[in-house]
């Protein structure tokens, strides 16, 4: 038989963004390559986990969702609690979900670790005709802030392993 293979490390990392940007939805897509149609605003479920190999370690990611505390200072900082890597998400339609940003950003700086890594991720990327926020104010503002930046598609999962992946790279440079 086939020996297990030992987990390296368990890499945490929170997502966080107004409601309805399609956190849920990129978590589904990353863990389970799913896509849910029918989705509520699942209540319960913490985290999902999908474990990858980078740099020949075997690293188990351990990604937490907010299920529904997105108002604005309502995550408690349990949730940020050992957290070593970001995503903040806005809906690339909705304006003010990327207004709304930096107010997130604020929230990780005062609850999270300093060495947290970030990244910004613009998603619904698939809904060209509805796009209200450039790709390039979001750069600016990525570099700015210093955070990572992708631009993603839950529903047909352009970019979204991608993004992971790269978070995951980089956590694993700063550990
Ligand atoms: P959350 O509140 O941030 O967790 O958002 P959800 O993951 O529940 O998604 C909110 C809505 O946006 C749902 O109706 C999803 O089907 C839809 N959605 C999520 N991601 C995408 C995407 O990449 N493209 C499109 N077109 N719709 C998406
Ligand atoms: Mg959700």
């Amino acid at each position: 038989s086939v020996m297990p293979e030992k987990i390296d490390y368990v890499f945490k990392v929170v997502v966080i963004g107004d409601s309805a940007v399609g956190k849920t939805q990129i978590l589904s897509r990353f863990t389970k390559n799913e896509f849910c149609f029918d989705s509520k605003s699942t209540i319960g479920v913490e985290f999902q986990t999908r474990t990858v190999t980078i740099k020949s370690k075997l690293i188990k990611a351990q990604i937490w969702d907010t299920a529904g505390q997105e108002r604005y200072r309502a995550v408690t900082s349990a949730y940020y609690r050992g957290a070593l890597g970001a995503m903040v998400v806005y809906d690339v339609t909705k304006r003010q979900s990327f207004d709304h940003v930096a107010r997130w950003v604020e929230e990780l700086r005062a609850h999270a670790d300093n060495s947290i890594v970030i990244m910004l991720i613009g998603n619904k990327a698939d809904l060209v005709e509805l796009r209200a926020v450039p790709t390039e104010d979001a750069l600016e503002f990525a570099e700015d802030q210093g955070l990572f930046f992708a631009e993603t598609s839950a529903l047909n999962g352009d970019n979204v392993d991608k993004a992971f992946f790269q978070l995951l790279e980089e956590i694993y440079g700063v550990i």
